[in-house]
């Protein structure tokens, strides 16, 4: 069975899920997968396209997950399929810092027009978010001399030895994981929900902890998610981002804004910085950069970027060609189908539904995110206190309907919604009439 968009949009369950096949697939998973790697929803996946997952069994689910903010032009897009198909007839791989190609150096100029900011930007490619982290707290170190790196409350930076560092929460990322790499420190977050400050009043307080214990210039670089990924879509509040940025630049800190799970379109903007005019010295790109293909970037001023000595940056497989040639044809597909407007789109459906679900049901304590990166965190009612359990119970009721849904947030109280931005009206429609019915069914 082939994928792409040509795949018909229509959700149907043939089986109860997961079906026989899947259940099958999932028991050989268990002999030969390490229990280390999880499943969310374990239907083993045949075809994808448009906003559909068909499983093995024939079931279609309406896809509300874009395999965690990955698949935003669609699952097998036409464009990232053909580059890449065409890509992988002509050669596969040479490591770009043996004998480099186009490819590579065609991502990073669409990466340096794309980004915020006027300047002169270069890049550097790798394979994963984690990896993109990483190299770029080596080149803000490298570049300033300093050691420490700020980062957040809900941070979600990676699962690498420095990047779990980085990220806030203990389970399941960092559980026995330790010990971890060091002169990491965790400055508190604007959430408007939980902390009522303004993005000034929040900023003030981040950099108090800063300023008073790591030591303003000791700091390498402040990391922060623009708007907070796995931690639940948490929106600091207005003023937080521009405030860190200018304290940033008034001390000689790289200011590195983490758009892995924001970046390309998903927020109705290229980059969640755009809706702030704040200008990152160095950003991080991953996931829906390359429509499924394994591709991250950092990009960054040029002076920072060209610090680094050569050879200090790279690695085997980093910026490959056929995952470089699958992000021209993402890129092409979001510029060409303006897929930031789809996005906006997208989440007004998204927030008109939730909003009505608010109403009905008071578990529900916040609605949040933008464009087609959306949120709402589940509370007892009346309270701040997370409901970890209610949430759980709404996501089997969805996942049984055929309805892939995924949870986040620090206290895994939080629905997140990042639908491929391939999907159509009706399907949405649909999955959040199935959202409804699972908080009915659970209420
Ligand atoms: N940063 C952010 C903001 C992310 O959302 C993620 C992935 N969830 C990462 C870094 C790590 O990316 P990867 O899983 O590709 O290593």
């Amino acid at each position: 069975m082939s994928g792409g968009p040509t795949i018909p949009q229509k959700r149907n369950l043939v089986t109860a899920i997961p079906g026989p096949l899947s259940q099958e697939r999932h028991e050989r998973k268990k002999a030969f997968v390490s229990d280390g790697v999880g499943t969310t929803l374990p239907v083993y996946v045949e075809a994808a396209g448009g906003g559909i997952l068909v499983d093995v069994d024939g079931n279609a689910l309406i896809d509300l997950g874009s395999g965690i903010a990955v698949t935003t032009v669609g699952n097998a897009a036409e464009r990232v399929v053909a580059r890449a198909a065409e890509q992988l007839a002509a050669f596969t791989h040479t490591c770009f810092t043996v004998t480099p190609y186009d490819g590579y150096v065609d991502v990073a100029q669409k990466l340096a027009e794309l980004t915020p900011g006027e300047h002169a930007k270069k890049s550097a490619l790798f394979n994963s978010g984690a990896e993109a982290v990483e190299n770029a707290i080596k080149i803000a170190r490298h570049a300033t001399g300093r050691d420490a790196v700020i980062v957040f409350d809900h941070a979600y930076h990676g699962r690498t030895n420095l990047t779990m560092a980085m990220t806030a929460k203990q389970m399941p990322y960092k559980h026995g994981f330790g010990p971890f790499a060091g002169e990491v420190y965790r400055a508190p977050m604007s959430y408007p929900v939980r902390d009522g400050l303004t993005g000034a009043e929040a900023a003030a307080r981040a950099i108090d902890v800063i300023a008073s214990q790591v030591g303003a210039d000791q700091v390498a670089a402040i990391i922060v998610e623009p708007i907070q990924g796995e931690g639940g879509f948490v929106v600091p509040a207005p003023g937080f981002l521009p405030a860190l940025a200018a304290y940033a630049a008034e001390n000689g800190i790289v200011f590195i804004a983490d758009e892995i799970q924001s970046g390309f379109c998903r927020t109705g903007a290229w980059f969640a910085v755009d809706f702030e005019g704040v200008v990152p010295d160095m950003i991080t790109t991953a996931k829906g950069i390359a429509g499924g293909l394994p591709l991250s970037a950092v990009t960054g001023r040029a002076e920072l970027m060209d610090s680094v000595h050569a050879g200090g940056l790279g690695g085997t497989y980093a910026g490959n060609p056929v995952a470089c040639a699958g992000a021209l044809g993402a890129i092409e597909e979001m510029e060409t189908g303006d897929l930031a407007a789809r996005a906006t789109a997208i989440g007004a459906l998204m927030e008109r539904r939730l909003r009505a679900l608010r109403e009905e049901f008071d578990v529900i304590a916040d609605i949040r995110g933008r464009g087609a990166m959306l949120a709402i965190e589940l509370c007892k009612p009346g309270t701040l206190e997370p409901d970890p359990l209610r949430t759980n119970a709404v996501a089997a009721h969805c996942h049984q309907q055929g309805v892939v849904v995924l949870t986040a947030g620090t206290w895994g109280n939080v629905f997140r919604f990042l639908p491929p931005l391939s999907i159509s009206d009706e399907l949405l429609e649909e999955a959040f009439d199935v959202i409804a019915e699972a908080f009915a069914a659970t209420a």
